[in-house]
């Protein structure tokens, strides 16, 4: 799947395409300055075993924006060297049997033609040598109009669920869940309560999300 995508010309920088003859590197110093890196592990709000690759600030937030909305697909590239790179400097990847995304709704697949987390799980499974899994499924399989009044705004949330032909590929294994950003982590946290009904445990990774410990000036 991941080849289908277009790349750009190897000597210019992949966020900006405007600083050019980079001898490999993929993006610029001042694009790399911009992103800020985090490579935080530990506790996310509620949840355990975070791992966070970037701080969310308005230069990811916009290059973000350019890969889920624009279709400027081959960004999967540069953002999962980012969380590749955040991964290896924390944890041993040969503790994950499976890496998987945070699933989208069939709406959304149709809407953006590909899920996020899901290139992102792909080429991270691809650089560390790991399957990749996509056995959850988040529904919207209620029509509206059927559905009391009181139920639909908790409808339209979409739920998580898992594909029970993956159960027993999961029983008793550590996986990596991939997302690209979270906010509240509530998603996160109802795929994480799915693979363990499931006996499976996860370890979650992201590309950036807002943060307690905030950047100040003084600090960078
Ligand atoms: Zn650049």
């Amino acid at each position: 799947m991941i080849n289908k995508y277009f790349f750009i010309g190897d000597d210019e920088c992949q966020i900006c395409k405007i600083n050019k003859r980079l001898r490999g590197k993929k993006i610029c110093n001042s694009c790399l300055k911009s992103l800020q890196i985090y490579n935080y592990y530990g506790k996310y709000e509620d949840l355990e075993e975070v791992l966070v690759a970037c701080y969310y600030n308005d230069f990811i937030k916009a290059v973000v924006a350019r890969y889920k909305f624009q279709k400027e697909t081959y960004l999967y590239n540069i953002f999962s060297d980012l969380m590749y790179d955040c991964l290896i400097q924390n944890i041993d990847p040969s503790l994950f049997t499976y890496i998987i995304p945070i699933p989208c709704s069939k709406k959304t697949l149709r809407e953006r033609g590909f899920n996020c987390a899901g290139l992102l799980a792909e080429a991270l499974a691809a650089k560390l040598n790991i399957p990749y899994l996509n056995p959850l499924i988040k529904d919207h399989t209620l029509e509206q109009n059927k559905i009391e009044l009181r139920e639909r705004t908790k409808n339209l949330k979409g739920k998580i669920r898992l594909n029970k032909s993956f159960s027993e590929d999961l029983r008793g294994k550590r996986v990596l869940l991939v997302d690209d950003i979270i906010t509240t982590g509530s998603t996160l946290k109802e795929a994480e309560k799915v693979l363990n009904e499931n006996s499976a445990s996860a370890i979650k990774i992201l590309l950036a999300s807002p943060s307690y410990h905030t950047i100040t000036n003084s600090e960078v």
